[in-house]
């Protein structure tokens, strides 16, 4: 019973040294002081030489057990340091490592870029983008590769943009330097001049339109005038008179410029109907002066007188011959058939 209890106990001082060695054998140092320290004034007071010599000695040799155990052990004070310190460094550690982090993620993640914020354009439409970014890094519209620019030694750049309407354009500029990239965004506004001019821009095609349209529809319908007068001259020179020439005369003056081939067509036609008319009207004349020819005959005739017989085939201007001779007109006589006789006239 005594030895089992005595091997736990050395069990647990063998754990408590691995554990705390320090406090340990700093107990133990202390325990064997105050014990053999007790026993060595006994046994000096009792005169016990030897007994109080071997306490003295044990005594001694727990105070170095002591000694040592002071010094593994760390005082409170000491360990409060020592964890501040740890804790301190820990979290200097963190910021670093945090840092370091920040660093790593700006480098991969921005360039530095920082754009004017005036940008409206001129009167052209031309925008001018000022800005700020990493010296001699490349910049330019992301929609106009074309056009980069580098920046200069401070940074400092400066790109042209045309807007291409009156309208508000967002535009990335791009920001390059090696590998790494940057954008950023800007508001491009068109200036109320360029808005005037291309407001007047549009007015002017709008109107070109407008006219070029109107021009058509006159084409055509000076096509479908044409189409009509020709039909109008044809029908006319077939038909060469008045009435077909006047049809003919009024379609060929609707065609608004006129047109010189069917006029002159229709000239020759009127010419034709001209000699026509003139031919008829000399016929007329003819006819009118031969009436009056006859009618002057007839008068002559009427009031002239004749001697005619009853069985006669002539009237006479006086008694020729045997019969019956009766006075009457020379009409009379023409009308009845009678011819003049040879012997009277
Ligand atoms: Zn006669």
């Amino acid at each position: 019973m005594m030895k089992s209890v005595f091997i736990l106990g050395v069990i647990i001082l063998l754990v408590l040294l691995f554990a705390a060695p320090g406090i340990t054998l700093g107990l133990i140092g202390l325990i064997g002081i105050i014990i053999f320290g007790v026993r060595f004034a006994y046994f000096r007071s009792k005169n016990h030489a030897k007994k109080a010599k071997k306490s003295a000695i044990i005594a001694g040799i727990a105070a170095i057990f002591f000694t040592v155990g002071l010094i593994l052990t760390p005082s409170t004070e000491t360990a409060t340091k020592q964890s501040e310190i740890k804790n301190e460094t820990k979290s200097e550690q963190v910021t670093k490592k945090k840092t370091k982090q920040t660093t790593d993620k700006s480098e991969i993640r921005q360039l530095t870029l920082i754009l004017d914020e005036a940008t409206e354009s001129d009167s052209n439409g031309t925008v001018l983008i000022k800005g700020k970014t990493e010296p001699h890094a490349t910049v330019y519209p992301s929609s106009k590769i074309s056009t980069k620019k580098q920046a200069d030694a401070d940074g400092f750049f400066e790109l042209t943009y045309e807007l291409s309407d009156d309208s508000e354009t967002e535009l990335s500029i791009v920001s390059e330097l090696d590998t790494q990239t940057t954008s950023k965004k800007i508001v491009l506004k068109p200036s109320a001049a360029f808005i005037a001019v291309k407001q007047a821009e549009k007015e002017e095609q709008r109107l070109a339109e407008e006219l070029k349209l109107a021009e058509e529809q006159r084409k055509s319908e000076i096509a479908q005038l044409t189409a009509d007068a020709e039909v109008a001259v044809k029908n006319a020179e077939n038909n060469q008179n008045r009435e077909h020439y006047d049809k003919a005369i009024a379609a060929v003056s609707s065609i608004p410029d006129g047109n010189e081939e069917l006029s002159n067509r229709l000239a020759a036609v009127e010419t034709a109907i001209h000699a026509q008319e003139e031919q008829e009207s000399l016929a007329a004349a003819e006819e009118a002066q031969q009436a009056a020819v006859v009618q002057e005959q007839q008068q002559v005739a009427a009031e002239q007188t004749v001697l005619v017989t009853p069985t006669g085939k002539k009237y006479h201007t006086h008694v020729c011959g045997s019969g019956d001779y009766t006075p009457t007109t020379l009409q009379e006589a023409i009308n009845r058939g009678l011819t003049e006789c040879a012997k009277c006239y």
